[in-house]
């Protein structure tokens, strides 16, 4: 059934979708059933403007803090099976969208994994916004037990626990049967329980003042699904990929969530990631 009323009523924030690095992986094994050509997985990042709480970013992209992180073994095997590619800044892209990194008062992270967390650092100002279970794992491993997982503990801040806020703390809102977190207090920017991915891995929902159709209702779905085509036709990714999440499971029965979610409501536009599609529609008709 398609609705046309919005997951949550929300207030409306200015909203720009980012581009920080890529690497290339084979599409066959982000998509099951996909070909075996190699495509271009850009990592994806959100500036969002709150009227009253200033910069707020979703997740970081890659930044030159993955190089330095990475320069030695055993971090080093980490860019040799994903080569990383960076044109660009965090203080390059917030510049064009006229706010400076030591602006960004909050940083919400969907998860820990190198590609979405890189920039940390470059946001010296920013509270940390995660799951818990998230900043746990990340600041327990550290050399090949945390590359063998996808993440990088030297990249992080070293402030990282103190400027931590666990999303789990703020007050939860149900989104059509997810569980979702009220992050600053007026419902404008929801935290989303979407997990499987990596522990913790959550999501963010928005209502954006205008897109390329006149604005609506946003999900920024981190690594929950990698292309909108996997939320349109269900597809998760190839066997020996997704047995390396989390929790399977329930990775599956978030795309899923999401599938069902995308179906059901027409003004919601789903983001994952690392979708390039959905970043040249965005940006096309923004
Ligand atoms: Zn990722």
């Amino acid at each position: 059934m398609l609705l046309s009323q919005p997951l949550l009523e929300q207030p409306e924030v200015e909203f720009h979708w980012l581009r920080l690095g890529r690497c290339n992986q084979l599409e066959a094994l982000s998509r099951k059933g996909g070909p075996w050509k190699n495509i271009e997985f850009p990592s994806l990042a959100a500036a969002i403007k709150h009227p009253t709480e200033g910069w707020v970013m979703f997740d970081t992209g890659y930044s030159q803090h993955f190089f330095d992180a990475t320069a030695r073994m055993p971090e080093r095997l980490y860019r040799t099976l994903l080569p990383v590619h960076l044109d660009t800044s965090i203080a390059a892209e917030l510049g064009r969208i006229g706010a400076e990194p030591e602006e960004v008062r909050r940083v919400v992270v969907s998860h820990f994994h190198g590609d979405h967390v890189a920039g940390l650092r470059d946001l010296p100002n920013a509270r940390i916004s995660a799951g818990r279970a998230g900043l746990e794992q990340v600041t327990s491993l550290r050399g090949i037990s945390a590359v063998r997982h996808g993440l990088l503990p030297a990249m992080l801040p070293e402030d990282v626990k103190s400027r931590f806020d666990a999303v789990e703390e703020r007050t939860a809102v149900s989104v059509d049967g997810l569980t979702g977190w009220d992050l600053v207090g007026d419902r404008s920017l929801v935290a989303v329980d979407l997990p499987g991915h990596m522990p913790g891995h959550i999501g963010l929902l928005l209502t954006v003042a205008d897109g390329p159709h006149g604005g609506g209702q946003v999900l920024l779905a981190g690594d929950a699904a990698w292309s909108s085509r996997a939320i349109r036709d269900l597809q998760p990714p190839a066997r020996p990929v997704a047995a390396m999440f989390d929790d399977p499971g329930a990775a599956r029965s978030t795309l899923s969530s999401l599938h069902r979610l995308d179906a059901d409501h027409a003004d919601l536009t789903i983001l994952p990631a690392h979708c390039v599609e959905a970043f040249r529609e965005w940006n096309a008709g923004a």
